[in-house]
């Protein structure tokens, strides 16, 4: 793979290419700040709701469209973006050229809706850098081994932005969005939330891969893997964003870095399977065959040999989860599933609370006082997630937003004053 050194990756969001008008002002700020120096890719979203559209269109057509066919027809939103762009910049006297995603050298797995990249053939995008033109490509696309077009989740132009910035070596890669940065959590939920200076490569993956819709989790993981920063920051106004990066971070932080959340929670609850080794494989694996992304998964201590199988999938997933377990359920001779599809999930992340005790106790607490209740708990090092019902979730960020004080960038005062004060106690002479 030739290395350019300088390069940069920008990507642009759905709302910043929403309309014609917005197409034109992305194309005059790039061509504002176009470093002729430097080679510059720019990833592009589909136009505002384009993928949500396009994916109605399929079911007034058919209740259940292939994922093959799907994929086919929602690449076709980012293609649109992507050519409406190289003819601004053009008209800009700006030398640009679109390509899709197989032009532009994602390579993916078969998965149909949710592929993974699995290599980037950059040589295309070198010719059209070497040339001197401004490279726009496709997000959210690429190609299987089977010269099928594939796209690669939710979200996922900046994967493909990340991706491209790892294959050519880029020296960060640039996200422009509809907020300023990454924010303590979503700011149209908590108006008094904070932007982020800057978050570890860590703490953004965790909050990403729980809900914070801001960055796509995979574009994340690239990112450490292959040490690209990337900055997030506006599309709309020139003011600087946050920087994702793998060092520590700089400004005094508070141990709770910020708050996910997710509406989009469906819960099944396998009754009464027989408790013996194997029963966990023989219900996962089918769901793993057909690429149902479980995420949070519990069993039920076993009274008399019989215990309760839980996880949850997101509500989408849920039909295709019951018809895969149900008639395995059947067959274990289990009391039967139980469903509710109208959960969500809350989860406090950051680094600083490994190790240190106090923060799970507290985020139950506010929880409680705030009258929510907590249907599953989840946690890792660095990351703690309640899944309560979906209609609670707006009011448990506040109320964890405020628990944790997270509108100041202080650090976290009353529980590590109450340590700092024990510390200084137990050193204490008598
Ligand atoms: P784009 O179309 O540019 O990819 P997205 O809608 O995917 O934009 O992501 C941006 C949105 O992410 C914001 O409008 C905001 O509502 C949401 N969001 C969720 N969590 C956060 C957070 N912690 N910081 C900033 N934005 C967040
Ligand atoms: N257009 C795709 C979506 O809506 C991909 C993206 O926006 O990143 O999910
Ligand atoms: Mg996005």
């Amino acid at each position: 793979m030739t290395s350019r050194g300088g390069t940069i990756v920008q990507k642009y969001g759905g709302t910043s290419v929403g309309s014609a008008e917005r197409i034109r002002r992305v194309a005059a700020r790039i061509a504002r700040n176009l470093d002729s120096r430097r080679g510059l890719v720019v990833v592009v979203s589909a136009m505002g709701d384009t993928t949500d559209d396009l994916i109605e269109l399929a079911y007034q057509v058919c209740d259940e469209p292939s994922d093959r066919e799907m994929d086919v027809l929602v690449s076709t939103g980012e293609i649109i973006s992507s050519s409406l762009l190289a003819m601004a910049l053009r008209h800009l006297d700006v030398p640009a050229i679109s390509l899709s995603g197989p032009q532009a050298g994602i390579r993916t797995d078969t998965r149909h809706s949710k592929a993974r990249i699995t290599a980037v053939e950059p040589e295309r995008v070198l010719r059209e850098l070497t040339r001197g033109d401004v490279v726009v490509v496709a997000g959210f696309q690429g190609v299987n081994p089977e010269m099928d077009i594939t796209t690669i989740g939710r979200g996922g132009s900046d994967t493909t932005a990340v991706a491209l910035a790892a294959a050519l070596r880029a020296e960060r890669c640039e996200i422009y969005t509809d907020v300023d940065g990454v924010y303590t959590t979503d700011p149209r939920i908590e108006p008094r939330a904070r932007k982020l200076t800057d978050i570890t490569y860590e703490e953004m993956l965790e909050m990403a891969s729980h809900g914070a819709r801001v960055m796509h989790p995979r574009a994340v993981e690239l990112g450490e893997v292959y040490g690209i920063p990337i900055l997030v920051a506006s599309s709309f106004r020139e003011v600087p964003g946050t920087l994702i990066h793998g060092g520590s971070t700089v400004e005094p932080v508070n141990k709770v870095r910020g708050i996910a959340h997710d509406f989009d929670i469906a819960k099944v609850t396998v009754r009464g399977v027989p408790d013996r080794p194997g029963i966990a494989a023989r219900i996962f694996e089918p769901l793993a065959e057909a690429a149902v992304t479980v995420d949070t998964i519990v069993q039920n201590a076993s009274v008399d040999g019989i215990a309760d199988l839980t996880f949850t999938v997101s509500r989408g997933e849920l039909p295709r989860a019951l018809r895969l377990v149900e008639p395995l359920a059947r067959e274990l001779g289990g009391a039967g599933i139980v469903t509710n599809d109208r959960l969500g999930k809350v989860s406090i992340v950051g680094t600083g609370m490994q190790n240190t005790p106090g923060y799970a106790s507290r985020m139950f607490r506010t929880l409680y006082d705030a009258g929510i209740n907590i249907e599953l708990i989840t946690t890792s090092e660095i990351r703690i997630t309640c899944i309560i019902a979906e209609d609670r979730v707006k009011d448990a960020v506040r109320a964890l937003h405020e628990a944790f004080h997270l509108e100041t960038s202080g650090p976290d005062s009353e529980l590590e004053a109450a340590q700092t004060r024990r510390a200084r106690a137990e050193r204490a002479p008598d």
